[in-house]
Parts: C-alpha cells; structure tokens; sequence
C-alpha cells in the first residue's frame, strides 16, 4: 500500500479521505485538496455562498415584462448569433417549462452555447425584458443546469425548494458539490456527539449538531431566506457558537496551564520601593495609569507569571506604567527586556528609558540587531553577568541567542506585530517571566478576544491632562500651497512639522527617491528653517542623529517614512503632513497622527490625498477626520479591511475559522468566550467536552496538549 493511502477510517466516516467519496475520483480529489479540502468533513464545512429558493418557481405565462423571477425549463433548442451592427455574439435559448415556452439570451457569453444541450433541465433565475403574447425573454440570468437530458436522479436536490450555492472546486460545479455535499451529509451518524453545553444550545434556541449541518446546507422549507443569507438561521449561528466555543476554550486550557505554572522569582513591593519609584516619576498619574500600574504591581507580586495586555490608544502614557513595573521589577534584583517592533522603536525607547532612569542605580542597554561586533559581545556578556538591569531591543532579541543572568519582566510595546507563537517562543525561553504586553492599536473586543484570549486584559481610557484632540483636514494635492502655508505659521510660532510618506516595500526606491526631492522642495519652500531626513534604509547612527536632532529642536522639518509610526514622541511638533495618504491603513494614519500634539500645543494633521482616490481610501480619510477615538477607528477598520488585514496577515496570531467570520460575527466571540470560562471554571465539565470531540478537532483548538 502506497505511504499516502489513508484507510477509510472505521471510527468517523467524516474522517474518510474525500477520494472514497462516491463521485470523487483521484483527479476530483486533487482538485479538491487545492482548496484544502481533504476529508469528508472538510466539505461538510465549506458552506454556500448563498442560498437561492427555488421553491418559488414561477410558471412563465404568470410572469410579467420588467419582473426578476426564477423559472425553470427544459431546453429545446439553442445557438448562437452575432448581431451584425453591434458585434455582439448572442447566445439564445428556447425553453419549455408546463405553461408553455420562453427565450432566454445571453450577450457576449459565447461560451454558454457549449453549456447546454437539448433536453437538459436549466433553472434560471433573472430579469424578464419584454413578454410578447408568443412568451417572454429572460436576459443574461443566472443559471444551472439541473438536469441532464434522460437523468431522474437527484432532481429533488438541486430544483423545487431552497438549493445551496457553492463556490466552484476546480472542475467542479456548484451542482456536482451540492451531490458531494447530499451525499457526505448521510454518512453523518444518527446521533453525532454533543460539543455545546446544554445551557447554551437552550439559551440560543440552538440546533443538534446534526441536524444544525444538514440545515446549513439543505434548509428545511419556510426557513428564512434573509436569514440564511446572512448566516444568522438557527442553524449557522450553532456552527458559529460552536467553533469561537472551542477556540475559546483552547485558549482558556493554554492558558490555565500557563498559570498553572509558578515563576522561579518573588516580587515583593515595600515602602523603599514605592520611595524609589516616585524619584522618577516626572508627572502624576492619570487615573487610568494608576489603576493600570495597580493591576500591573498585583499581578508581578502573585506567584503565577504575569500575562498581560495593555490596552491605550497613542499618548494615552503606557510608557510611564511600563517602566514603573520595570522598576517595580528591577527593585528585586530581577532584569527586565523591553522589545520594540523597529530599531528606531527601539533606539527611543533607549533614550527615554535611560533618561527616566538616570537618578536611580540601574543600567540600562541598547541591544541592536546585525553583526556581532566586539562592543555587542561585551553588552551581551554583561546581560549574561547580570550588570546590566534593563535591555532594550528589537523583537529579535527572541531569536537571537541572548542569554540574562535573571529575567524577571519582559515588555513587549506595540503587540499587532508580534505574534502569539513568538510570545510562546519567548516564555519557553526564560524560567517563566512576567510578560507585559502593551499595543497602541486600539482593538475590538472581539479580535482582542481573537488574538491575545490568552491574556489578561487593561484598558487605559484617559489621557493626560491639557491635551486636545488633533485637528484633522483632508485636502487634495492642488490645496498644497494652502497646507504649506499653514506649516509656515506654525514654524514661525516655534513649532516643528513632521512630513510623512508612504513607503511600500515594491517602490520602496521610488518611494524614497520621492522623499529625498521632497526635503530639496521644502529646503526652497521653508528656507529659514532646517529640514531633515529620516528613513529605514539609514543607518541606525545616522538615524538616531537625526532624531536627536530634531528633538534638541535643531532640526525645524522631519520628512520621514513611516518609520516614526510608533512611539516617536517630540512634544513640540505640532503638525504632520501626510503624503499620499490615500495609500495608508487607517490604524496607520491613526498611529501617525498621533505623532502630533503631545504636548502642551494644538495637534493638527494634514492628510493629502491624490486623486482619482477609491472608495474605500476615501472612507478611510473620512472616517479618520470624523473622530479621533482609536477604539472608534479601530471598529472601522475592521470593517474596511478585515481582521487579517487589520492585525497583519502573517503575524496576527488570529486563527483561520472554517465558520466564523470576526467582521460578520461580532459578539459572537463574546458569547463564546463567556461560556468557556463558565465551562472551565466548572470541574469535569472540560472532559465531557473533549469526549465528544474528534482527535483532529482537538489539535486544531490546541485542545490535544492537555488532554
Ligand atoms: P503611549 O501610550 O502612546 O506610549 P507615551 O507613554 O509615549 O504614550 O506618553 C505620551 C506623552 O505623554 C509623553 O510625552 C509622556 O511623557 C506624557 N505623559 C504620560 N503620562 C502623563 C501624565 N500622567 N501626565 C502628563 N504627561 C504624561
Ligand atoms: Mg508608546
């Protein structure tokens, strides 16, 4: 037997490879895996993209000129013609259903005419362009051929009630699965083992298993059809419940055994301490910062490791809480890593830390990435010695091979960028750190509960005191000068300005050849001021120049890429220019934006935007305008992009759901996620759960590990 053979499994038919389907053959089944369908039970959860009812056919002497109708007929002849004085080809159709004939007509789809065949069964369904007293036309309709001439079988499936619509496998089509999917749907047992909790299927008025997949696919006659297609029958929503339930409930288990675990450190918080940390404690609090950090401190005090989130939109001060919990940490005797998603990131963080951090006793580093250069070894060696209390760095401080005498904290700042296999990678790595994870990027509930389900979660709403919501203005390319203008004043009253571009990694030169015209234009433009350049192809010396630079306020003019997205923190800049804004995400633009009016002045952003611009760039600048809440924007932009877009495809950590759709099924995640902490925080009632479910569903939930 060939490696690859699978035997049909005995256990769960749904198991058996698709091939020993009846109607699949090899090629059908390669066909199918292309799309990662291998099992039967992959099919059963590929669903329809829409559900057409068929039940209501209409006999074509009822239907009148002008009407959108599905009829159904049988063909009795068709060919095809080209109009001699437009140059179209027409396919047409003459059809029969039991009150008479009709034509149907195609325009410029000369392929159809190989498509059907006398005698064949075709339901259509479209609009009626005239009705003469000979019958009437239908024009370009959807349609399906249901039956072959001579064939009988299967004709209850596919006309005559609400028929599933399914995307094309390959060859094949949306009849053929339909069959496929009938055909796979009887192999399910009488009784398919329970996931949901009881209370939950009642409170929802949800479905069996069972009969929630037969319904998914071949509705019962009556059932909704603005339901069914907006995935909200009975039926889907059990579907839906059922995988976020499960997700939920791999992430509770990971992470009850995450916190099952006990650090090798004790952090204690005396008066010494709390003395130590209001040395360096430039501002008071907001109340949001205070009850975050108190959080925070609890959470370092307890045996368990920390896993923490911490939510707040730009400026809103999480650095401040961050280093408070680092010092909080380093107070005993423990080291703390700091890890940025840039080296720029990284290289502020530096500064900023180490200025805060100059009256106290602690050392803190920069860790960079490239080459190992005799510097880097002695810094690396002094991380090893414990001499060194605090390392900041790039997110490769994971991988690279840096060892700490004893790790106590580790703060990851701007977390959409940093995935939850790496954030596992890193606590394989240590005795257990605290973790702190802190992202500016306002999150929705449900992708929050998504992505970082494994962590606890703090929210700092408020914002320090004295600041005013930045201003924002879209304007065209033409209104430049008017921007310019604009700027001007704002330099001439001791401001600085930020212009960014967009930097996209398939033009990256052009983009930053762009750049480099755009300082020699401004030079000309503002020429009592200095303008400088910043971008990720620098080296970061230069780089780290040129932001001290500007920050010293010797530099009036930053034209930058994005590579000041995050962090970059210069209070006297009071207004941004983004080029090419159209070209940005929103979360992007909103980062950017809040470069600006972090201190004591009025914020103000200019996007300019090239036209013609698409429909969704301009509900991005729209929406951008309308509001600065991050939370707000955040909603948006899941709406506009998707969650895979929004969190980064690759690194998101947001799982690939058969059913559920994050944007679709908000609150849904919610719902889901209540019941597994109720589930897991009731004794046995987990193992009934994984009994009833499959060994390849447990591994895909990472449900098998604690099994
Ligand atoms: P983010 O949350 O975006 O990382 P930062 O921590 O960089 O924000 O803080 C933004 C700015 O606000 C910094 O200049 C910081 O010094 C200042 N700041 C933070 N907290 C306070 C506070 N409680 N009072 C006054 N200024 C504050
Ligand atoms: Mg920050």
């Amino acid at each position: 037997m060939p490696r690859d053979f699978a035997a049909p499994s005995t256990k769960n038919p749904l198991q058996s490879d698709l091939r020993f389907l009846k109607g699949v053959g090899p090629r059908r089944a390669a066909e199918c895996l292309r799309v990662d369908l291998r099992t039967c039970e992959d099919l059963l959860f590929r669903f329809p993209i829409r559900f057409e009812d068929r039940s209501l056919l209409r006999r074509s002497v009822e239907v009148k000129a002008g009407e959108v109708a599905a009829l159904s007929g049988e063909v009795v002849s068709v060919g095809l013609r080209q109009t001699r004085r437009q140059g179209f080809s027409l396919v047409e159709m003459l059809a029969r259903d039991d009150s008479g004939t009709f034509q149907v007509v195609w325009i410029n789809q000369p392929f159809l005419k190989e498509v059907f065949t006398r005698g064949q069964r075709v339901s259509f369904y479209g609009k009626t362009v005239w009705r003469k007293p000979g019958g009437l036309r239908l024009e370009n309709p959807h349609y399906e051929v249901v039956g072959e001439p001579n064939d009988s079988e299967d004709k209850g499936l596919h006309t005559a009630r609400i028929v599933p619509i399914y995307e094309r496998i390959g060859t094949l089509t949306t009849k053929q699965i339909r069959q496929l999917v009938y055909a796979t749907l009887q192999l399910l047992p009488d009784s398919v083992e329970e996931v949901l909790p009881f209370a939950l299927r009642q409170a929802h008025g949800l479905p069996s298993r069972r009969q929630a997949l037969w319904e998914a696919h071949f509705p019962t006659a009556g059932t909704s059809m603005t339901l069914l297609n907006s995935f909200r029958t009975p039926a889907q929503n059990r579907l839906i419940l059922e995988e976020l339930f499960l997700f939920q409930l791999g992430l509770g288990l990971r992470r009850r055994v995450q916190s099952g675990k006990t650090k090798i450190h004790r952090i204690a918080v005396d008066d010494r301490i709390r003395r130590s940390a209001r040395k360096v404690l430039p501002f008071s609090l907001t109340t949001g910062q205070r009850q975050a950090l108190k959080t925070i401190v609890d959470d370092l005090c307890r045996p368990e490791p920390m896993n923490r989130l911490l939510q707040g939109d730009v400026g809103c001060g999480k650095t401040i809480v961050a280093l408070l919990a680092a010092l909080v940490t380093m107070e005993n005797a423990l080291q703390v890593a700091v890890m940025a998603p840039t080296e720029l990131l990284a290289e502020q963080h530096y500064l900023s830390l180490r200025d805060l951090l100059k009256n106290s006793r602690f050392r803190v580093v920069l860790v960079t990435g490239g080459s190992m250069t005799v510097s880097k070894r002695s810094t690396m060696s002094a991380v090893k010695n414990g001499q060194v209390n605090l390392i900041v760095g790039t997110h490769a401080l994971v991988q690279q091979g840096i060892q700490f005498r004893a790790l106590g904290l580790v703060i990851i700042d701007e977390q959409h960028r940093f995935g939850v296999l790496q954030r596992a990678m890193l606590r394989q790595k240590g005795s257990c750190p605290d973790v702190l994870v802190m992202t500016a990027t306002p999150i929705p509930r449900t992708l929050a509960l998504a992505s970082y389900g494994d962590l606890d979660v703090s929210v700092i709403r408020d914002m320090p005191p004295g600041r005013s919501p930045v201003m924002t203005r879209v304007a065209r390319e033409s209104e430049r000068d008017s921007v310019y203008d604009f700027v001007a004043k704002e330099l001439g009253e001791g401001r600085q300005a930020f212009v960014v571009y967009p930097l996209v990694e398939e033009s990256e030169k052009l983009d930053l050849k762009a750049a480099t015209a755009m300082v020699e234009t401004l030079r000309r433009r503002f020429d009592r001021y200095k303008v400088g350049l910043l971008h990720g192809r620098m080296k970061s010396d230069d780089r780290a120049e040129t932001m001290r630079l500007f920050s010293s306020h010797d530099l009036h003019v930053l034209v930058s890429t994005t590579v000041i997205e995050v962090g970059v923190d210069i209070p006297n800049a009071s207004v941004m220019v983004v080029e090419h804004a159209e070209r940005f995400g929103l979360a992007q633009l909103h980062q950017l934006r809040g470069r600006v009016g972090r201190g004591r002045f009025q914020g103000y952003c200019c996007l300019l935007y090239k036209e013609p611009i698409s429909e969704i760039g301009n509900a991005r600048l729209k929406a951008l305008a309308s509001t600065t809440d991050g939370f707000e924007i955040a909603e948006e932009d899941l709406k506009l992009r998707g969650p895979g877009e929004m969190l980064g495809t690759r690194q998101s950590g947001v799982p690939t759901f058969r059913v559920a759709d994050l944007v679709r099924d908000q609150g849904f995640m919610e719902t889901a996620h209540n019941e597994a902490v109720t589930i897991l925080g009731r004794s046995g009632a987990v193992d009934k759960v994984l009994r009833g479910l499959d060994e390849n569903w447990k591994k895909r939930f990472g449900l098998a590990v604690v099994g």
